[in-house]
């Protein structure tokens, strides 16, 4: 397999900025996955995984190897008149994923459409949209330990997944490449219209939902009409979590703001990242190359050339303003490298 030096990866990440790594390789097959074990660089740098790029900010240049994850495959393991478990390697595009099982009428992770970025990279954060998350479909990870090579499959109990977590992301950070992913779908109809946004628009449109294909359908025109193209404007989706406050707190917050948006969800009351940001007047504000999008104020941007830097800077503006003016830390959703 091929190393590279100083490798500039502007193009491997969503947000579009300017940053090289000291190595870098790609993984196509698996025989490249076991060579990959026994590199020099491998052994004595630090490393990091890469899918898609579309959760990552590169604070600055990463001073060891960058490994690009393209191993391919999508097989059904399992099937019965109920369910099918359908395993997917790593490097998968996401989508690619979701539209096979559509094309098979299998339930599951229809909600989940046009969400950026591979297969490995949706347990690291547990990815959700429209009321789906891939906890709820989720059978087992597969991943190698980057120190010994060993392989362990984690049950689903395993990856501690919940709002854009996992184990992945915390306590196991950095220490596993994920090989692959096993689903659990459903050949009985499941359609999750939960989330207001996709029901009324199923009902403004006249949809009636038969099959998996009519939700991805309603997900992919909705994404499309309201979401930032990263191929237009520098972007990783939402740059911060949603923040998640108990009834006491909530009832303490409505005394300085009456009007504070808020949702219950379960047990929980969640408050928009997004509505915090812009009562802070961020919405739609540039520093420099880099800013907060004019429709999103959870989207920052990156109008071009901006740095990681301005962006980390620009991040910890918003985080200081907004527990300023409502006592909240806001947690970046994205990962910082
Ligand atoms: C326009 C836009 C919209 C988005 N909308 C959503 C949304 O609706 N819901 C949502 O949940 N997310 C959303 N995201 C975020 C992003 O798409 C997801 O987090 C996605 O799962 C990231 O996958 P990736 O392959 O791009 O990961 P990367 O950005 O490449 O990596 C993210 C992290 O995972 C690690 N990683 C990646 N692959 C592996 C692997 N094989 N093994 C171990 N670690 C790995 C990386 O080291 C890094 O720490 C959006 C992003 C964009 C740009």
């Amino acid at each position: 397999m091929e190393i590279q030096q100083n490798y500039d990866l502007t193009k491997l990440n969503t947000l579009g900025v300017s940053a090289h790594a000291k190595f870098f390789t790609e993984l196509n097959n698996e025989q490249e996955l076991k060579e990959l074990f026994d590199l020099a660089e491998f052994k004595q740098e630090k490393k990091i995984f890469l899918g898609g790029g579309s959760n990552v900010l590169f604070t600055q240049d990463f001073d060891g190897l960058v490994i690009l994850n393209k191993l391919k495959g999508i097989e059904i393991l399992e099937e019965n008149n109920q369910e099918v478990s359908i395993r997917s390697i790593s490097g998968e595009i996401w989508h690619d994923l979701v539209s096979f099982s559509v094309d098979k009428e299998l339930w599951g992770i229809e909600n989940l459409s046009l969400i950026p970025g591979t297969v490995g990279g949706a347990p690291v954060q547990n990815i959700g949209a429209y009321g789906a998350e891939l906890k709820n479909v989720l059978e087992n990870v597969e991943a190698y330990n980057i120190v010994d090579g060993s392989k362990r499959i984690f049950a689903v109990e395993e990856c501690a997944l919940g709002y854009r977590d996992s184990v992945f992301k915390n306590k196991l950070k950095g220490q596993y490449f994920i090989s692959a992913v096993t689903l659990k779908l459903s050949k009985i109809p499941r359609p999750n219209i939960s989330y207001k946004l996709l029901a009324d628009y199923l009902k403004e449109n006249n949809i009636e939902v038969h099959n998996p294909r009519d939700i991805s359908g309603a997900v992919i025109a909705i994404r499309s009409s309201k979401l930032p193209d990263p191929a237009v404007i520098g972007n990783a989706g939402s740059f911060f979590k949603n923040v998640f406050v108990n009834d006491e707190k909530l009832k303490d917050l409505q005394k300085s703001f009456p009007e504070i948006k808020y949702f219950k969800e379960q047990e929980q009351i969640k408050i928009p990242a997004g509505w915090l940001i812009e009562q802070c007047g961020w919405k739609g504000r540039r520093i420099g190359n880099v800013g907060v999008h004019e429709q999103h104020a959870l989207v920052l941007v990156n109008y071009g050339g901006g740095s990681g830097k301005e962006l980390e800077n620009l991040a910890q503006k918003i985080i200081d303003s907004v527990y300023a003016k409502f006592g909240l830390k806001l947690v970046p959703e994205v990962n910082f490298i």
